[in-house]
């Protein structure tokens, strides 16, 4: 497709970014393959506004994928990453910054006795599954197709759906043993879980699942699926494992678990919890924590984990998000999606808006999406067209239709007004888009 504007100073970045790095980008996603076109490279960010190397104005449904609930350069977040950055940027040793951090992890989330700070979702993935596996005595991992965990090199298994496909890794470089232990199932079928589960009695040492999947485009847990998992996970003696690195702190003051209050074994958290910042975070029941070096034989470290001034960002914000915070951000998710459903429902154009509290995404099918087959059935070519539309127009999404929707406190009227006034053009071009 032919893209409504460009972008010479972000394509100039780009190409420079090219020669030096592998498609120009730090993250696959953000290079716009799925979309096309040049990425945007960002210069800064205020409120709910992102502006690129051109100049050009954004209102950001994005946020960094989910960390910044409190818009960009929070004044209170930003004080307090200076404050401790006046300080010293790292010391190797413990600090009563990352102290506070846990305190307050475990003040918010019932299940989680104890915690262990890391740098980042894929560390904080990858150490519980060890934890697990360590604590249990066990190899099997379950995970489901469309749940991404991280690129931890077991879960880099989601090869079909069907029942208890052993998983075929996803990615070269990951070997048939790493992903072998894994067993990859659809998600919001318990019965194929009650399947595998039959099939490798006292084999299996945890079931991973994202709290609410925000990963195949947005679709939450059927009633009772993730109550299910948790009963069949403690029937065998195996841990349940609630991945909230994305909907941690977001979708509530208690994330998923303040929404569904299904007690997970083990939790994972990353996002919101840095304030901006590499920091994440795992944690649950003491007893299975006590496995962790140095009390217990599970090894498990980082040199820059509970930095200082990745726990200072990180405290101020989770400080900052009171049930008001939560209120507003709630309030705001729910007139975007009207706008956007009316917009889509004006031109005819078949869709869904899915939401988990304040997450949400567009399917464009009107049938249920349920799980990761049910999500790639939609006519993805509209995201494209909407997708540009929207840039063209000021707002930016994420690049992928498989990608949840993120909005922040510092939304405003004038933000929504603004995402209102861009959507019925964004909304036609999708309606008129051909595959
Ligand atoms: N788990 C979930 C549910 C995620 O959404 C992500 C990242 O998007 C991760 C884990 C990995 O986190 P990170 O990108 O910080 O490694």
């Amino acid at each position: 497709m032919s893209f409504p504007y460009d972008a010479p100073v972000s394509q100039t970045l780009f190409d420079r970014a090219s020669l030096v790095t592998p498609g120009g980008v730090n993250s696959p996603v953000r290079a716009f393959r799925a979309v096309g076109g040049t990425p945007r490279f960002m210069v800064s960010g205020t409120g709910p506004y992102l502006t690129d190397a051109d100049g050009r104005e954004y209102v950001d449904l994005v946020c960094s994928w989910g960390p910044m609930i409190l818009g960009h350069s929070h004044p209170e977040v930003i004080a307090a990453v200076q404050e401790a950055v006046a300080r010293g940027t790292s010391f190797g040793t413990p600090g009563e910054g990352e102290v506070a951090l846990a305190e307050e992890i475990v003040a918010r989330i019932e299940p989680v006795e104890q915690v262990r700070l890391v740098s980042s979702g894929t560390e904080a993935t990858m150490s519980a599954i060890r934890l697990a596996r360590g604590f249990t005595g066990r190899a099997k991992v379950v995970k489901f197709a469309g749940c991404y965990h991280g690129h931890v090199d077991a879960l880099l298994a989601a090869a079909g759906s069907g029942v208890a496909t052993f998983g075929l890794p996803d990615t070269p470089g990951v070997t048939g043993a790493q992903a072998g232990d894994t067993i990859v199932l659809p998600y919001n079928d318990l019965e194929a879980v009650r399947t595998a589960f039959a099939a490798h009695p006292g084999e299996i040492a945890c079931v991973i699942t994202e709290a609410s999947p925000g990963n195949m485009g947005v679709v939450p847990p059927l009633d009772g699926f993730n109550a299910g998992l948790k009963e069949i996970c403690a029937a065998d003696g195996a841990l349940y494992i609630s991945d909230e690195v994305m909907t941690g702190f977001r979708t509530s003051k208690a994330g998923w678990f303040g929404v569904d209050g299904v007690r997970p074994d083990l939790m994972t958290f990353g996002k919101v919890m840095g304030g901006g910042f590499p920091a994440a975070a795992f944690g649950g029941r003491a007893d299975v924590m006590a496995h962790l070096a140095p009390v217990g034989p599970v090894y498990q470290a980082g040199t820059l984990s509970g930095n200082p001034v990745a726990t200072a960002a990180g405290l101020a914000q989770l400080r900052l998000l009171d049930d008001a915070a939560y209120a507003k951000v709630d309030a705001v998710s729910a007139e975007i999606r009207s706008l956007v459903g009316e917009a889509f429902t004006k031109e005819g154009v078949a869709h869904t808006v899915s939401s988990a509290s304040n997450m949400f995404s567009v399917f464009f099918t009107d049938q249920p999406v349920r799980n990761y087959e049910d999500a790639k059935k939609q006519e993805a070519f509209r995201f494209t067209a909407f997708f540009h539309s929207m840039l063209a127009q000021g707002v930016y999404l994420p690049p992928s239709a498989f990608e949840s929707w993120f909005v922040s406190t510092a939304h405003d009227a004038q933000a929504v007004e603004r995402i209102a006034a861009a959507l019925p053009a964004a909304a036609r071009a999708a309606s008129e888009a051909t595959a």
